[in-house]
């Protein structure tokens, strides 16, 4: 997946703002924030949408929860509360197609989300 924005950016190819990685999971700040906290948590394997998730990649989905949640602390939004979002295809908003969850705190959510 050579042309892979995301890949891209795990591979340290492209810039980013690299806040977490392990061997599993990379967590970046998001290019055009929607919120004062909003991060891309995403698994080093490229997976195109969370359509493409197969058993095997349980432990992965575990990760990005498990990220996020740390992160969360971290930027101390974990108590007021925040939200993950994962949009899969064109009808969900997905626009960048390697799996990722946005990680989006430090302001009132609204719902329905647009
Ligand atoms: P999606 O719409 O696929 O759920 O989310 C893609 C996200 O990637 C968007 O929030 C967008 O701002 C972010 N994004 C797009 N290009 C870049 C980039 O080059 N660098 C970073 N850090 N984020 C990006
Ligand atoms: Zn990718």
């Amino acid at each position: 997946m050579g042309s892979c924005l995301f890949c891209r950016i795990i591979k340290k190819e492209a810039p980013s703002r690299i806040i977490y990685e392990d061997p599993e999971v990379v967590a970046f700040e998001d290019i055009h924030p929607q919120a004062p906290v909003h991060i891309l948590v995403v698994p080093r394997k490229h997976i195109d949408s969370l359509l493409q998730i197969t058993a095997e990649d349980q432990d992965v989905m575990d990760r990005l929860f498990g990220v996020a949640n740390r992160i969360a602390k971290d930027r101390g939004i974990a108590s007021r509360g925040y939200r993950t979002v994962i949009n899969c295809g064109p009808a969900g908003g997905q626009t960048v197609y390697h799996l990722h969850l946005h990680l989006l705190g430090g302001r009132q959510m609204i719902w329905p989300p647009g």
